[in-house]
């Protein structure tokens, strides 16, 4: 029997954008099939990457752990392997960790958001959108997308982050959600994700093809990119960073692994941090002496690079050195000495690499016997 009673603005907003995604959803992968585990990693590496960059990571990422099980018979080395290129490994060794605990405990994937939240790695917006997308169950999951564009809609004051914001938003969203007796759900929390991934964008968005524009407060009051605000930018904080390039004989590598967060379990170079009144070569005499416990001698500067993390800006020093204690040819603990053709199989950063590569750009030659040989970042801020 079809319902007679008039519509609320809520549910006229709510069948818009519903058929509006299941006309103008993108095909991706991971909607062809509602797959718990599929839904799970795909909104795990789509947390801090762009879906373009994710999806060949993810169908590689699937097609080798195409289950839980398969993922915590693996190794952590194999796990962040399979996750380079995707940065904020913490994420990978999350998944990792929960596909284990499901292992231990013998059983599937649970089927309620409560039950998710548990996991490691799974906070209340994944654990939503798996519950939800997976198992049908009526619960909004809110991320950044979502945030953007309840906030646009309903003009919601403050910051992301904060209490009254993040109150208003969830109030918002839950009533969305049950709206209209909470149907489809999956879809419906795919919707709003949608519709902020590709219409509704930060800083341009396209109100003229927006299927909801007339229900749209901010767009009525010419306000939309006031929405949501945003709090104060932590300044942004510059460092050199001399790394040295060591080799053994045969020409294998020498790469330490870190033990810090974030990047706990990844492989890198021997570096240091300078001071602001110390020359590179000095830093990493020092910085590689009382970190890794090692005397390096630095050989040949090459030219410098740019690397960003979080607000850390990172002039990159990059050394081919020489490695004095232990003496060649000893074990040197805690380091590993790998083929540089191995490296690509080993869990490393993005900056490592691309150390490797300036370093083999910059080759001595016969007939260019300079020390250095092209201008490096020393002199960055
Ligand atoms: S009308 Fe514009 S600001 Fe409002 S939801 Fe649509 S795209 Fe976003």
């Amino acid at each position: 029997m079809s319902d007679l009673r008039p519509a609320s603005p809520f549910r006229l907003l709510r069948r818009t954008l519903l058929a509006w995604f299941r006309r103008n959803g993108r095909p991706l992968p991971f909607r062809e099939s509602p797959d718990a585990w599929r839904v799970w990693v795909s909104e795990v590496m789509l947390q801090q990457t762009r879906v373009e960059a994710m999806l060949p990571r993810y169908r590689a990422f699937v097609a080798r752990f195409p289950d839980p099980g398969a993922l915590a018979d693996a190794s952590e080395d194999e796990v962040l392997a399979a996750w380079a290129g995707l940065g904020y490994y913490g994420r990978a060794r999350a998944l990792h960790r929960a596909a284990r605990e499901l292992a231990a405990a013998g059983g599937g994937i649970p089927d309620t958001a409560a039950s998710l939240r548990r996991l490691p790695g799974i906070g209340d917006y994944t654990a939503a959108a798996i519950a939800s997308i997976a198992f049908d169950e009526p619960v909004a999951a809110v991320d950044g997308n979502v945030r953007r564009v309840l906030s646009r809609l309903f003009m919601v004051e403050g910051f992301p982050g904060r209490a009254p914001f993040e109150g208003r938003v969830r109030e918002l969203a839950d009533r969305l959600m049950e709206a209209d007796g909470g149907r489809d759900p999956g879809d419906w929390n795919q919707a709003v994700m949608e519709l902020g991934a590709t219409v509704c964008t930060p800083a341009v968005p396209r109100c003229g093809s927006c299927p909801v524009r007339e229900f749209c407060w901010s767009r009525v009051a010419g306000r939309q990119t006031d929405f949501p605000g945003r709090p104060p930018r932590p300044a942004p904080v510059a460092v050199r960073l001399a790394v040295a390039v060591v080799r053994d004989r045969e020409g294998r590598i020498l790469v330490f692994r870190r033990g810090e967060s974030p990047m706990r379990g990844l492989y890198e170079l021997p570096c240091g941090e300078c001071r602001s009144d110390e020359s590179p070569e000095t830093a990493l005499v020092r910085e590689t002496a009382s970190r890794y416990g090692i005397r390096v001698e630095p050989a040949r500067e090459v030219a410098g690079f740019r690397h960003t993390v979080m607000n850390r800006r990172i002039a990159v020093v990059p050394f081919e050195a020489d490695l004095v204690d232990p003496a060649p040819g000893e074990t040197v603990p805690g380091g590993r000495f790998v083929h540089p053709r191995d490296l690509d199989r080993i869990p490393s950063g993005s900056m490592l690499q691309k150390t490797l590569q300036r370093v083999a750009s910059t080759r001595r030659t016969p007939g260019n016997p300079s020390r250095r040989l092209l201008v490096s970042a020393r002199d960055d801020p």
